[in-house]
C-alpha cells in the first residue's frame, strides 16, 4: 500500500519560515518530504573554492537539521536537478511513497526557466503535478505592466505601478506564512548531507568567515538613516541582506514590509532588484547582448593589461583600486563603488561590460544575473533606463564626493599616498574624451 505524498524542491529559497512554496506544499493534503539539489550543471563551472557554494552547503545543513527538528526530513543529493528528481521519485517508491506532486518556488533566469520546464514536462508525462509559486519576488514579472499589456523598461513608472499593484491585490502579497501551521512531514529514509569535498569543493569554502561581510543582523537605524547614509561606503549604511535575498535565508515579503516601516528610499531599492528580475524575463536577451542593439556596435578595446589592473585593483584611481580589492578579499563591494568601477571599466578603459559582468559574477558572493546585467548594461550606458553615454563619472570628483577623508581608501589601500602607490593607467580628461567621441561614432553610425 503506497502512501501518497508531494516533494518540496528547495532552490534559492534557503528557508521553513515564511516560505509560500513550502506552505503550498504542506497545504496540498498530503505529508511532505523537502529535496535540495546540488545542481553540477551550475556547479562545475566554478572554481574549486568558492563561498557561495561553503554558503549554500552551510544552510542546506542548517535547513535539514530545522527539518528534523520539525519532524521532517529535506533529502539533499548532488547531480543533475532532472534525473535527481527521477532518482529521488523511484527511491521513495522503494520505500512505500508515491511522489503525487513537486512544489517550488519559481525562479525567472533562463537557466532555470528552461530547467523548470524540463522538469514540469516530465511531470506531466509520469502524470504527477507540477506546481511553481511566486516567492523570490513580491509581485512577479507578468503582475507588473503597462496598461497596454507591454512590459516597463523605465525604473519609474515602473515603481509607481507596482505600488499601485500591490495596493489593489485581493490578498496581501506581503502576508507572511507558516509552513509548520499546515499538514505534516513524510516520515521517509534520512540521507546524509553531500560533503564539499565529494562535489569537487575545497573544505574551505564552507569557513562562515569567508562571508563574514554580509553577517549583519538587519537593523532598523541603518534603514532608518539610509537615505542618508548609503552612498558613504566607509559607514554602515546599506544592510548587506543582498547574499540572504540571493540564496533565499531571508524572505523578501519581511524585508520588504521593514522597508515600508522604515524607509521609502530602502524599499526602492527592493523594487529595482523585482524591476530587473522583470527585465530578465521579458528581455532575456539582456544577458549577453546590449539591452539597447546599438550599443553593440561599440568597437571596445581588447586592453588585457588594462582588464588586469582593473582586476587587481592596481588602476592608480583610489576609489576604483579600493572597490576591486574589497571585492578580491571579502566578495563584496558598497553599490557606490560598483557604479564607479563599472563606469571606469566600460568608460575610461572602453573594455566591454561583459568582461566586467564576468568578473563580478565569478567574485560577487551576492551574484544575482539580473541585477548584475542590470547593473553593468546601466553603467555602460547599454542597458533600459541607464545613464546617458556622454555622463562619465569622474572617479577622483566621486571619491572627494563620498570618501572625502579617504577611510574607505586607505582601508583597501594603504600604500595610497606613498611613493609606493601605481601611477594612473589612463589620464582621466583623455579617457573621458576618446569613450565619449567613440560612443558617439558607433551610436550614430548608419
Ligand atoms: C555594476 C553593478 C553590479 C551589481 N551586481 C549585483 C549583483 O550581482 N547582485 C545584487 O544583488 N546586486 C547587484 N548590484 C546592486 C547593488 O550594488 C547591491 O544589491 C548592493 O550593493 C547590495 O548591498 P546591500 O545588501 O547592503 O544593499 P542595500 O543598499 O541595503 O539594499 C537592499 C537590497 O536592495 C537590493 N538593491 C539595492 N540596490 C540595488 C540595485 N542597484 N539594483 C538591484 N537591486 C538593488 C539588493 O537586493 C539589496 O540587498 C549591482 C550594482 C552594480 C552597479
Amino acid at each position: 500500500m503506497m502512501t501518497d505524498i508531494s516533494l518540496f524542491w528547495h532552490r534559492r529559497d534557503l528557508r521553513i519560515a515564511d516560505n509560500k512554496g513550502l506552505f503550498a506544499a504542506r497545504s496540498s493534503g498530503h505529508p511532505v518530504v523537502g529535496l535540495f539539489c546540488f545542481d553540477r550543471h551550475i556547479l562545475e563551472r566554478l572554481q574549486s573554492l568558492d563561498r557561495r557554494v561553503g554558503y549554500i552547503h552551510h544552510h542546506v545543513g542548517l535547513l535539514q537539521q530545522a527539518y528534523r527538528e520539525s519532524g521532517g526530513h529535506m533529502l539533499a543529493h548532488h547531480g543533475h536537478p532532472l534525473e535527481v528528481i527521477q532518482r529521488t521519485v523511484k527511491d521513495l517508491e522503494r520505500q512505500g511513497f508515491k511522489v503525487k506532486e513537486i512544489h517550488t518556488n519559481r525562479d525567472y533566469s533562463p537557466y532555470s526557466v528552461s530547467r523548470d520546464s524540463g522538469v514540469a514536462q516530465w511531470c506531466a508525462d509520469s502524470g504527477m503535478g507540477f506546481h511553481l509559486h511566486e516567492d523570490h519576488v513580491i509581485l512577479p514579472p507578468e503582475a507588473v505592466l503597462k496598461d497596454d499589456g507591454a512590459p516597463y523598461t523605465v525604473f519609474t513608472p515602473y515603481s509607481r505601478k507596482w505600488h499601485k499593484v500591490l495596493e489593489a491585490a485581493h490578498q496581501d502579497p506581503l502576508a507572511p506564512s507558516d509552513p509548520l501551521s499546515e499538514g505534516s512531514w513524510a516520515s521517509v529514509e534520512a540521507v546524509p548531507l553531500p560533503a564539499l569535498e565529494s562535489m569537487g569543493f575545497d573544505a574551505e569554502s564552507g569557513t562562515p568567515s569567508g562571508w563574514a561581510a554580509f553577517d549583519r543582523p538587519l537593523d532598523a537605524d541603518t534603514v532608518s538613516a539610509y537615505a542618508e547614509r548609503r552612498d558613504i561606503p566607509s559607514q554602515i549604511g546599506t544592510t548587506r541582506m543582498s547574499l540572504h535575498l540571493r540564496f533565499g535565508t531571508v524572505s523578501t515579503r519581511s524585508l520588504v514590509r521593514f522597508g515600508f516601516e522604515h524607509s521609502d528610499k530602502w524599499l526602492t531599492e527592493l523594487i529595482w532588484r523585482e524591476f530587473y528580475q522583470a527585465i530578465l524575463h521579458h528581455f532575456p536577451h539582456s544577458a549577453q547582448d546590449a539591452f539597447r542593439a546599438k550599443y553593440d556596435r561599440i568597437p571596445w578595446r581588447q586592453d588585457e593589461d588594462g582588464f588586469a589592473a582593473w582586476c587587481a585593483g592596481r588602476t592608480g584611481y583610489p576609489l576604483v583600486d579600493a572597490g576591486m580589492r574589497e571585492l578580491n578579499e571579502t566578495g563584496f563591494m558598497h553599490n557606490r563603488v560598483r557604479m564607479v568601477v563599472a563606469s571606469f571599466l566600460c568608460k575610461h578603459l572602453l573594455v566591454d561590460w561583459r568582461w566586467g559582468e564576468r568578473y563580478f559574477a565569478e567574485k560577487l558572493l551576492d551574484f544575482e544575473l539580473a541585477s548584475n546585467v542590470g547593473g553593468w548594461q546601466w553603467a555602460s550606458g547599454s542597458g533600459c533606463d541607464a545613464a546617458p553615454y556622454f555622463r562619465v563619472f569622474n572617479p577622483e570628483s566621486q571619491m572627494k564626493k563620498f570618501d572625502p577623508q579617504g577611510h574607505y581608501v586607505k582601508r583597501w589601500v594603504p600604500e595610497w599616498g606613498t611613493p609606493d602607490y601605481v601611477a594612473p593607467i589612463v589620464e582621466h580628461k583623455f579617457a573621458r574624451q576618446r569613450a565619449i567621441d567613440t560612443y558617439k561614432a558607433a551610436l550614430t553610425e548608419v
